[in-house]
């Protein structure tokens, strides 16, 4: 029986391919076929080679563009997907166990489908080492399929350093209150040589670009130290501190669930706070 990976460069793939051997003999079709990466191009080869392989099932790493070309794939054949897997066991039903609400849940399903389409969440499932699978050709991809493609790359303007390798983070939350806000947080950054980061409902409010949001619906950091100016720290927040080695809070709430969880913490206005952190480290300097 054949089963069909999705193959993008990373350790992420060789976990889904470890987990797609237990579903049958694997073949591959290489994401970087498609450059720019193009996830619609990309759905399209998979159902066109799904069919011709007869694969049992289709697997891809858990990546933002494996989800996405997987989801794509999904509306395509009208078949339910299950992202973010760690585990996963063929039959009729397939069983998976899935990464729910940013890690904090696990959860057990059974896949009805005649051809599961499984992602494998990065780094949950050791990689067996084995042989790179064969791969299946691509053909070109019509113009319809192009629509979505990616059409350039912006930097991140994060003071040059990025949030997932900071060592040293300082974010902010709604406490801070405003875009303007935000200059006492990037002072601090600038003075520690940190990036800056915020909470989703900081760029829900526009306040901050989406690459500065930290979470389950941003990036997950690990920090040596997370500096969380005004956030209250909800699960989803939380979601994306579990790397994070210590963890200092500012809040006028002391019961603030990110101040109950913090290795640190300063109840009080982060409006004067924030500033006199600063003025103290200029004045030692
Ligand atoms: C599917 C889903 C995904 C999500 N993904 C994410 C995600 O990736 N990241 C994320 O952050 N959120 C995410 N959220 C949103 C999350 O649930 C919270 O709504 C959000 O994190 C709240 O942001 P906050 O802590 O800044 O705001 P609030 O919860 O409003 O907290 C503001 C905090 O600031 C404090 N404060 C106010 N004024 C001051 C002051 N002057 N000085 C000091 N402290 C002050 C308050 O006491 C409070 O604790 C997600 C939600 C859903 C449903």
């Amino acid at each position: 029986m054949n089963v069909l990976v999705l193959m993008e460069p990373g350790d992420p793939s060789r976990q889904a391919l470890t987990l797609a051997r237990k579903f049958g003999e694997p073949r591959s079709l290489q994401m970087q076929a498609v450059e720019p990466f193009a996830p619609d191009a990309l759905a399209a080869a998979l159902a066109r080679a799904a069919d011709k392989l007869d694969a049992a099932a289709v697997f891809a790493a858990g990546t933002d563009r494996g989800n996405e070309v997987m989801a794509r794939l999904a509306a395509r054949l009208d078949l339910p997907l299950a992202a973010n897997c760690i585990a996963a066991a063929p039959g009729n039903p397939a069983t998976v166990t899935r990464l729910r609400w940013g890690g904090s849940l696990l959860e057990e399903a059974r896949l009805h489908s005649p051809r599961p389409l499984i992602t494998v969440a990065p780094h949950t499932v050791p990689a067996d080492g084995g042989p790179p699978p064969p791969e299946v050709s691509m053909p070109p991809p019509s113009d319809s399929d192009l629509v979505v493609s990616v059409s350039g790359h912006v930097q991140p303007t994060n003071g040059g350093v990025s949030l997932a390798a900071a060592k040293v983070i300082v974010s902010g939350g709604r406490g801070v209150g405003s875009k303007e806000g935000f200059a006492i947080i990037e002072d601090l950054a600038d003075l520690l040589g940190a990036a800056v980061g915020c909470s989703r409902a900081v760029t829900s409010a526009g306040w901050r670009p989406h690459s500065d949001q930290v979470g389950q619906t941003g990036t997950k950091v690990s920090p040596e130290v997370y500096i969380a100016c005004g956030i209250s720290g909800a699960t989803q927040h939380m979601a994306g501190l579990k790397g994070a080695k210590r963890i200092v809070a500012i809040n006028s709430d002391p019961q603030a669930p990110l101040m109950l969880n913090a290795d640190y913490t300063v109840t009080g206005d982060l409006k004067e706070i924030v500033p006199a952190i600063a003025a103290e480290i200029r004045k030692r300097r």
